[in-house]
């Protein structure tokens, strides 16, 4: 009898066993995300015949930050993704993935400032024409004084341009748009930035050309540069961004592999010979083996999640970034204007740039009689703006428009909102070293753990960055070894300053000018001024 017993209870255990712990599919390579350095991997790694599995937070929707969003028939694009790169490996694989639907599309962006448009860069009579004679002849003054009596020590943003360009011009085109996109006041913002960005920059020179000629004091033939960015073209999705990601997913799954959508990472742990990956979705938690991880989720949520808690995690804790939220509006009225986008120049409103969607592609607004624009707002998470309903804020857009003499708000039909939190990695004056540590604990504990993308390696870059990133990182997973550094852009001395000795010989493999000229890609971004 107590046999019957011992065995029953074993039984039982057994069942309970193995209803507690079904069994945990693995795969080669286990992916965080399905953005577009996520799917580039996927796609490559599908491509060599590799197991993989994706795991995307989003529930609906693959792309990251280069997602389309829809919303009745009308589509939406996070701040409007030109595909472009110097890249050709880049610009091969788009086509590769998207053969058929990339249309191009006239490239255009002005300056909206006191009721008139403003081409960028400036066109001098055009500017001269919309600032009037009086204010352009104190932009000139402005522009002579600060160059006769210039801020002595020029630590800012604010007092570079100032004394390149004056006062004037200062206040009119730099300081409201960059503040609402950085979020600092122009006096906080280091200097090298300025000269970085603005070198070259023919907005001062093309002012003060106009003003010369109409003074008579220049007289050489205007050579029409100015024109040249009207002229531009770029190439897109018909159906925005999100098409080239959707299709590189489709090709993952007819490929056998999994893209798992509304699972978010959860645990990320190392048995020594395997990761086992934990993402919960709402029916539950689902556990994944794999050889390799390869992680775009932002730096900050993968170390909190990474079992046991790596050291660097408080350095982790320490990155911040800046978050972004597009109100599109539907309109009824013809196209309010024919640019991408207008950058909105007026501090009396919050906005900071405005999208106009049919520009992109005429399959974004789905009906001719309607306008579809997207007011572009920067924020910080869970501040006032981000925390404002969705109500709130189409009010808040509709007022906006109205304010700028660019609509009547009886003309505004509907609304949506779109929030894209931790859109830019900020770089403060401790993120290069907070991501160095980082970089060297996770390099020296799990070699087959690999960071790729943007907010995954806390870059600012575009696309093509981000996808080099994972094209590299899978050449590395075939090879069974780190071949190619994708952290090399323009780094060699950060690595040397890590203590990272040997690193360079050890990667072996030199970069090709093609893949080079895509890491290089990443963006400058502004830096906070260090207390004196
Ligand atoms: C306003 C703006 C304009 C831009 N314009 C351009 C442009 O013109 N051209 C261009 O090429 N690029 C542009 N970019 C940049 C481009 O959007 C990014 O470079 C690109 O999307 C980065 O791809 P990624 O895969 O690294 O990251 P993301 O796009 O951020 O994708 C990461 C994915 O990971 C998922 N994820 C995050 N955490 C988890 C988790 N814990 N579990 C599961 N999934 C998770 C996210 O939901 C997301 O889908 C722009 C960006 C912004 C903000």
């Amino acid at each position: 009898m107590a046999n019957v017993g011992l065995t029953i209870c074993y039984l039982l255990s057994r069942i309970t066993f193995r209803m507690r712990t079904p069994p945990e599919p693995s795969v080669d390579v286990a992916i965080i995300g399905a953005g577009p350095a996520g799917l580039t991997a996927a796609y490559l790694l599908t491509k060599a015949g590799l197991s993989v599995t994706v795991i995307e937070k989003d529930t609906r929707y693959v792309g990251g930050i280069s997602r389309t969003v829809e919303h009745q028939g009308f589509r939406f694009d996070i701040g409007g993704h030109r595909f472009f790169s110097k890249s050709k490996a880049v610009v091969d694989l788009w086509n590769e993935i998207l053969p058929d639907d990339f249309i191009t599309r006239p490239r255009m962006s002005r300056i909206y400032y006191e009721g008139k448009f403003y081409s960028y860069p400036l066109r001098a009579f055009e500017a001269l024409r919309n600032l009037g004679v009086i204010r352009s002849t104190l932009c000139m003054a402005s522009y002579l004084r600060w160059k006769a009596f210039p801020r002595k020590e020029a630590r800012s943003f604010e007092d570079w341009t100032i004394n390149q360009f004056g006062k004037k011009l200062f206040s009119i085109f730099f300081k409201t748009y960059t503040e609402k996109v950085w979020g600092m006041a122009c006096s906080d913002i280091s200097a090298d930035w300025a000269a970085q960005r603005i070198k070259g920059l023919s907005l001062g020179g093309a002012v003060l050309d106009g003003i010369k000629r109409s003074l008579g004091l220049n007289r050489k033939p205007n050579d029409g540069m100015e024109a040249k960015t009207l002229l531009e073209s770029f190439r897109y999705p018909r159906k925005g961004p999100g098409m080239m990601w959707e299709a590189a997913r489709d090709h993952v799954v007819a490929g056998g592999n999994q893209v798992l959508m509304g699972h978010a990472l959860r645990q990320l742990s190392h048995d020594g010979d395997d990761w086992r990956v934990s993402a919960t979705s709402a029916d539950g938690e689902r556990i994944i083996r794999a050889r390799h991880v390869i992680s775009s989720a932002p730096i900050r949520e993968l170390l909190g999640r990474i079992h046991p808690l790596p050291q660097t995690l408080p350095q982790a804790c320490d990155l911040k970034y800046r978050d972004f939220l597009t109100v599109a509006l539907m309109i009824r009225s013809p196209d309010l204007f024919p640019d991408n986008w207008i950058y909105i120049h007026d501090d009396t409103v919050k906005v900071g740039r405005i999208q106009n969607f049919r520009s992109w592609s005429p399959e974004m607004v789905p009906d001719e009689s309607l306008a579809c624009v997207g007011l572009e707002y920067f924020c910080f998470e869970g501040d006032g703006l981000w925390s404002s309903s969705d109500e709130e804020l189409i009010a808040l857009a509709t007022r906006e428009m109205a304010a700028l003499g660019l609509c009547s708000p009886d003309s505004v039909e509907g609304g949506a909102v779109v929030r894209q939190e931790k859109a830019y990695p900020v770089y403060d004056d401790v993120y290069a070293a907070n991501v160095a540590a980082i970089r060297t604990e996770l390099a020296h504990d799990y070699p087959t753990l690999h960071l790729v993308g943007r907010n995954g390696m806390h870059r600012y870059n575009n696309q093509d960055h981000a996808m080099m990133t994972a094209m590299l990182t899978v050449r590395n997973i075939l090879a069974e070894d780190h071949h190619y550094d994708i952290w090399a852009v323009n780094e060699d001395a950060e690595y040397h300053e890590a203590g990272d000795e040997g690193a360079h010989d050890e990667i072996g493999t030199p970069l090709t000018e093609d893949q080079r000229a895509a890491l290089n890609s990443v963006r400058a971004v502004p830096r906070a001024l260090k207390a004196a």
